[in-house]
């Protein structure tokens, strides 16, 4: 059976303010899934994320990690943080050594591993972000989506089992994230559980395989990307929108098209395509067995209309 890598118990979180951000959290995350949380701002996600690495330590219930109820000594949180490893939304909150070699280094060095294994570890790190050739720049002069890129390689250098990315692909331009986003794939494609924040339902559709939508420290829905884009209800509570080609599928829909909802733009032009094309076909074959038939004889002459015939027989097993 797959293991349970993150849980949480009936969680809640108040900030010493006052501010009660999270409610009764009851969550399950499987090793290796591809888990988005959508909410829109305030909703609550950067403090969810919070407690997968023990910086923040809920109020109420519990946060288990691989299992175990998570400890907040210096010790246990090492442990935590060597299996779940955070980026966060602003890479400038993240970078802070002079050059991006010590940048990554920074994380590997601090678990008083041999300065040998460090370097391999930042080597294959920069490698797998594709920032090898960049070690000796310094972070603050990169890119948006190289500063990003760097902060993952100083989580993956700590070979966490689990990684948390807040908004993994705000700030960037459109191949900025689809370079990330082809990272955190590739990622879990060797195994890693990723697990992302964000507000972009078009990431969220293409990546995640799960979904658990949060609205003002509540989970108010979760399921396959499927389940939750097409529950228009939750999606209003939440202040989000489905996929613009949902939203356009449900359009045709409702004008009397009978067609299926579709994710992705590339999903739902084959829809479309289908749709229009075995349409097309059937209101053809409508015709020729009407009376119309006359009438198409005329249109495409005596030759085009056997030839529409001979089409229509042979492919008659088809529709
Ligand atoms: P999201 O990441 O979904 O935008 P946050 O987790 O940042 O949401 O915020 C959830 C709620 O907690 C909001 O009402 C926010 O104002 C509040 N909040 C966030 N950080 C703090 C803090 N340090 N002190 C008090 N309230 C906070």
């Amino acid at each position: 059976m797959t293991r349970t890598i993150i849980q949480t118990e009936n969680m809640g979180f108040i900030y010493p303010d006052g501010t009660s951000a999270l409610h009764n959290i009851n969550i399950e995350i499987k090793e290796g899934e591809r888990v988005a949380i959508i909410g829109s701002n305030g909703a609550g996600k950067s403090t969810l994320f919070a407690h997968f690495n023990g910086i923040n330590k809920p109020t109420s219930g519990i946060v288990k990690i691989d299992g175990k109820p998570a400890g907040y000594e210096k010790k246990e949180l090492l442990e935590i943080r060597q299996k779940v490893g955070i980026v966060f939304q602003n890479p400038d909150d993240q970078l802070f050594a002079p050059t991006v070699i010590e940048d990554v280094a920074f994380g590997p060095m601090n678990l008083g591993l041999s300065d040998e294994e460090v370097d391999k570890r930042v080597e294959e790190a920069l490698t797998l972000v594709g920032m090898n050739g960049l070690e000796k720049r310094a972070p603050h002069h990169l890119s948006g989506g190289q500063k990003k890129r760097v902060a993952i390689a100083g989580i993956l250098a700590m070979r966490p089992e689990i990684m948390v990315l807040d908004e993994p692909t705000t700030g960037l331009d459109p191949k900025g994230a689809e370079q990330i986003m082809k990272i955190l794939y590739k990622l879990n494609q060797e195994d890693m559980s990723i697990i992302i924040a964000s507000h972009d339902v078009e990431i969220v559709t293409q990546f995640a395989d799960k979904i658990f939508v949060l609205h003002d420290g509540n989970i108010i829905g979760q399921g396959t990307p499927e389940e939750i884009f097409n529950d228009y209800e939750t999606l209003k509570m939440a202040h989000l929108r489905p996929p613009k080609s949902a939203e356009l599928l449900h359009l045709l829909r409702d004008n009397g098209m009978s067609i299926n909802i579709r994710l992705t733009v590339e999903e739902a032009s084959h829809e479309i395509l289908h749709v229009l094309g075995v349409d097309a076909y059937h209101n053809l074959l409508h015709l020729v067995k009407s009376d119309l038939h006359h009438e198409l004889l005329h249109e495409l002459g005596e030759e085009g209309y056997h030839k529409l015939l001979h089409v229509l027989k042979k492919n008659e097993k088809n529709i």
